[in-house]
């Protein structure tokens, strides 16, 4: 059992290249890692020193840990090309064993085994659709979920060792953005049989899908999606909420099944099935998703309140707080620093609203047309007075004008 205390870009250090797989005995002794916190360097998750301070510090924060993530994705990526890998297993799966027969079995048509990695919030919500579809749950995460898991019906791991053993035929990474790297970096992926789907649900894109195709061995397959709804919005039923999708790599013939199989969970549930690729995801989401989440916590910030006058649109608004205030502060942050579309909406959210300060969007002569020029209504309307254009003689020029 080695112990691995994730401290910024000191962990990979400590970390063996993730190639050594399939049939044979990695010429390193397979171990246990336990990530005790994958908390990037640097950032502190607490929204109170955050402070949605978007400017400055926090901004540059996101901007090096973006950077230094892939910068080191590309490495791994480029080291585990140059290493042929010296590997010799004996633990690992053989095509004789358990595996294979249940590839059969998925090929006529059984259900999955569905392992679920980070059994937090979102995680437990979707082993409930996925139970109830008839396939078999099982999950690993940092927490002790045991109880939760029992009342589930779900066979829980606090060791990942034991959790790859079992050989679900997909993995599903429900972990938080931020920590995905260290959490994949510590699976024991040499237990796992070589026909495994990993599938992730995080709320970026293209971050998973390059950390995939880097980390994960050539043999496993692909799947990168995102569920645009979550515990809150997809309560009741899934009809007609959005199901975003990238079949990444996935192997030709009856290993597509898993694939097809895991599709079809959100299918018969009614999403509206949206293939995309992951770039294509993280342009939308950021003008879309990550505008909403950032609305709504800075409306959040006002304390709004209820009152017995709720117009409709105040209601809308309301609903948007309570929407967005259920998240953790730490997806939040996975969605601002991990989606490199997002700093550009922020900054046009930022412009929009600098102008609307400014008053910029609006001519004098508009004005000309619904503020009187009597001192009593000016005296109304305190935000003009410091305005040139707000001045009766400028009125007078523009009408000559
Ligand atoms: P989250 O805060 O983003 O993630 C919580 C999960 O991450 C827990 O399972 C937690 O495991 C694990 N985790 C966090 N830090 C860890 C660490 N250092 N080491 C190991 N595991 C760690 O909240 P969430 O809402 O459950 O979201 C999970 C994923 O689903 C995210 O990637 C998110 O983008 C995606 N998603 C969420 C929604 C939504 O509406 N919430 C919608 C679509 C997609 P433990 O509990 O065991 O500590």
């Amino acid at each position: 059992m080695r112990e691995i205390v994730a401290m910024g870009g000191a962990m990979e250090a400590l970390i063996p290249a993730p190639d050594a797989h399939f049939g044979m005995i990695a010429s390193l002794q397979p171990m246990k890692t336990v990530v005790r916190s994958s908390e990037p360097p640097g950032l502190r998750l607490s929204e109170s020193t955050v402070a949605l301070d978007f400017c400055g510090g926090f901004r540059k924060q996101r901007r090096q840990m973006f950077l230094r993530s892939h910068v080191r994705v590309g490495r791994r990526g480029y080291e585990s090309q140059r290493s042929a890998v010296d590997v010799s297993a004996i633990d690992a799966a053989q095509p004789f064993d358990d595996g294979s027969k249940r590839s059969l079995e998925l090929q006529s048509g059984s259900k999955l085994r569905v392992g679920i990695v980070g059994f937090g919030n979102y995680g437990q919500f979707l082993a409930i659709r996925i139970l109830k579809q008839g396939h078999k749950v099982l999950a690993y995460s940092r927490g002790d979920y045991s109880e939760k898991a029992r009342k589930l019906g779900v066979a829980f791991f606090r060791d990942a060792d034991d959790f790859c053993e079992e050989h679900p035929e997909v993995v599903l990474l429900c972990t938080s953005i931020l920590s995905t790297e260290a959490v994949l970096l510590s699976l024991p992926l040499q237990r796992l049989e070589s026909s495994t789907l990993f599938v992730d649900v995080l709320s970026v894109k293209e971050f998973p899908k390059n950390l995939f195709l880097q980390v994960l061995p050539p043999e496993f397959d692909v799947l990168c999606t995102h569920p645009m709804f979550g515990p809150k919005s997809g309560k009741g039923s899934w009809a007609g909420l959005p199901f975003v999708y990238d079949k990444v790599r996935i192997s030709k013939g009856w290993r597509s099944r898993a694939a097809d199989m895991f599709l079809d969970i959100f299918v018969s549930e009614g999403c509206r099935m949206v293939e995309m690729s992951c770039a294509e995801h993280d342009r939308f989401a950021a003008g879309s998703q990550f505008i909403t989440h950032t609305v709504g916590r800075v409306l959040g910030k006002l304390g709004l309140e209820s009152t017995p006058i709720n117009t409709k649109g105040y209601e809308t608004l309301l609903g948007l707080v309570q929407n967005t205030s259920g998240d953790s502060f730490e997806l939040y942050c996975g969605l601002f620093m991990y989606n490199p579309n997002a700093i550009e909406e922020l900054e046009r959210l930022e412009a929009a609203f600098d102008s609307i300060k400014r008053m910029e969007a609006r001519t004098p002569e508009h004005l000309q047309m619904v503020v009187p020029e009597s001192s009593a209504t000016r005296t109304l309307c305190p935000l003009f007075l410091n305005q040139s254009w707000a001045s009766p003689s400028n009125w007078t020029k523009s009408l000559k004008q």
